[in-house]
């Protein structure tokens, strides 16, 4: 499945946050228990309001939301790209997540120290992404000159990696993050990008942890964070961690009445888990049947007999076509049957780019 590591400085509320996310995931996903594959890792139900609508025309059994897996990752202090505190763990740790939660304190509490001595986000999140960058420098400063050499024996494989890692390489050089060259990057390209497992070519989503006071709207050191962030293109979403932690504890009637007197609409963490999704170019499909209304998580832009795939290996190898009803569909034409004598049911082939909300029934080959 796919991961999103959760970074910051000491302090700044990622335990808080990463405990609630796992605590709600318990309560949220009766039939998915929350699971800690290790002590830091948890995977959480992906809200999706959608999925119940399903399951009332169909009258599912059983409603199964698909899965997002988090990962506290402990240990970031200045000098980790030096080793210093938990460094090199926690580096190996953020190569192993695909998308970068990265945690920044906005909240003012005297009692709780500040490894740097006064709250200021951006400043936070460029000493984080500087031991990311010195990290990647390092990497590619050791790994330049033998490549190079490869390339000029005539390797073809070194030869076409060499360009991509020299720019990348300038960039860092440039105080940069090797993410700025994703925009420009032709999809082959960004498979050699893949490959080389830099830590700052990751995408990043902040996640301001604002005063309980300020959960519904934000405050002056949040909105700075919101303007880098769409600067850079990055995700952004404000929480307050020491309310979600709360939310996560009370039964369905008592949130939605807690939620109402501090004017949330949803729970930060359903936003969080959505952004965290939607940074990792993430969609979802659908299986629909009286057993179980079902989600399934795909990378947008994936052909049917790999969506298949998701669910079993034997869907993809004997793939013959694809049942596919839009969920829009689905639910204003009453479902399968409505859908099917209104048009709305299509066969679609191998060659079909499955889109977000499609439901969908895979024919196969045993
Ligand atoms: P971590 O080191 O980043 O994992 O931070 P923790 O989650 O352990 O939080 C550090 C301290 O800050 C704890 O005492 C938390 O209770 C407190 N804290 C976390 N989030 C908030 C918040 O939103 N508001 C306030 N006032 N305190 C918080």
């Amino acid at each position: 499945g796919f991961r999103c590591g959760i970074v910051g400085l000491p302090n700044v509320g990622k335990s808080t946050l990463f405990n609630a996310l796992t605590r709600t995931a318990a309560a949220q996903a009766a039939n998915y228990p929350f699971c800690t594959i290790e002590p830091n890792t948890g995977e959480v139900a992906v809200p999706d309001p959608r999925l119940k609508e399903l399951a009332k025309i169909a009258k599912s059994g059983n409603i199964i939301p698909t899965r997002l897996t988090f990962v506290d990752i402990a240990g970031l202090v200045r000098g980790a790209s030096k080793g210093e505190g938990l460094g090199n763990q926690f580096l190996a740790n953020i190569r192993e997540v695909d998308a970068i939660a990265h945690v920044l304190r906005c909240f003012v509490d005297e009692d709780i120290t500040h490894v740097e001595g006064k709250i200021d986000p951006i400043a936070d999140a460029d000493t984080v992404e500087t031991e990311l960058m010195l990290s990647d420098l390092d990497s590619l400063e050791r790994r330049l000159p033998a490549l190079k050499k490869k390339a000029a024996a005539k390797d073809k494989e070194a030869a076409a990696i060499a360009p991509i890692m020299e720019k990348a390489l300038e960039l860092l050089q440039n105080g940069k993050p090797v993410r700025a060259m994703l925009a420009d990057c032709s999809p082959d390209d960004r498979v050699i990008l893949d490959g080389l497992n830099l830590l700052t070519s990751k995408p990043v989503l902040y996640v301001c942890n604002v005063a309980e006071e300020d959960a519904a709207t934000g405050n002056a050191e949040s909105e700075r964070v919101r303007a880098k962030a769409e600067a850079e293109g990055a995700g952004f979403v404000v929480i307050s961690a020491a309310i979600e932690a709360e939310i996560a504890q009370l039964s369905d009637e008592e949130e939605a009445e807690f939620m109402e007197t501090i004017g949330l609409e949803e729970p930060g963490l359903d936003r969080l888990i959505r952004a965290g999704y939607d940074l990792l170019h993430l969609i979802t499909y659908f299986t629909v049947g009286p057993k179980e209304a079902r989600a399934w998580t795909i990378l947008k832009g994936t052909k049917a007999p790999a969506a298949a795939g998701v669910i079993h290996t034997d869907f993809e190898r004997g793939f013959i076509r694809a049942f596919t009803i839009g969920y829009e569909d689905y639910i204003a034409l009453g479902g399968e049957v409505g859908a099917k004598e209104a048009g709305k049911a299509r066969d679609e082939g191998k060659e079909y780019v499955v889109r977000d909300g499609d439901v969908l029934h895979f024919r196969f080959n045993t």
